[in-house]
């Protein structure tokens, strides 16, 4: 991997992204496996739609300070609005119960998507990404999904955040490319994170520096697959 490609698992640098549905870039590595998935739930009847999709440095950075801030709602572990703690480490483990570190989402790498059906879809209806439209209208869907995956007939998908591994709560919505996520994880470091977080403006910088190893041990490194 070149110098400038050796950015890319943090979500900087200039991957090679291809637009598969409106508005979503995906890295091109994976655009025929997921053409593949989202023809093979045409043919059972689902249509698979993504929420998101490749998200750069930049974008999860903005999320991260804008919730720093209290520009963007703190919500607890039940999803209820909560007050903003004082203290640095409290505030940063409150973004973290949400969002991702910047630099360490899995959709920086461009082989991660959020997905649902969108002809489960009530017409007119925003969709939020919680657990409760997993189990409610995405149901058969993501049955549809779990028997795709234990099958060995999945182009190359699997879930991630599941219940039982590591800190970050479970995104029964979140699906991964893990072979071309994998190529891509091989690059990443913490010491190279340590170097970006360094150079950054990002709230909690300080919390952040002290604790990046305990906090790769919890939401990092589980999730490389
Ligand atoms: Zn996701």
């Amino acid at each position: 991997m070149s110098t400038e490609n050796a950015l890319l698992p943090y979500g900087l640098g200039s991957p090679d992204l291809v637009e598969i549905q409106k508005g979503y870039l995906v890295d091109s590595a994976i655009a025929e496996d997921l053409n593949k998935l989202i023809e093979c739930c045409r043919e059972n009847g689902f249509e698979l739609r993504l929420e998101s999709a490749y998200r750069p440095f930049e974008k999860q950075l903005s999320i991260w300070n804008r919730k720093a801030r209290g520009e963007l709602p703190l919500l607890d572990e039940s999803g209820n609005p909560m007050q903003r703690p004082s203290g640095e480490e409290d505030l940063m483990h409150a973004i973290l119960t949400w969002s991702a570190l910047p630099g360490a989402s899995r959709h920086h790498l461009g082989t991660d998507i959020d997905v649902v059906d969108a002809l489960s879809c009530p017409p007119g209806y925003e969709v939020q990404l919680t657990p409760a439209e997993c189990t409610g209208m995405f149901a058969r869907f993501h049955a549809f999904l779990d028997g795709l995956f234990g099958s060995g007939r999945s182009f190359g998908f699997n879930r991630v955040f599941v219940p039982g591994r590591g800190k970050i709560r479970p995104e029964g919505w979140h699906i991964a490319h893990i072979p071309a996520s994998r190529r891509l994880l091989e690059q990443f470091s913490v010491k190279t994170l340590r170097g970006i977080y360094e150079r950054t403006d990002i709230a909690c910088k300080d919390a952040l520096l002290k604790n990046l190893d305990a906090l790769a041990e919890d939401y990092i490194y589980p999730y490389f697959l």
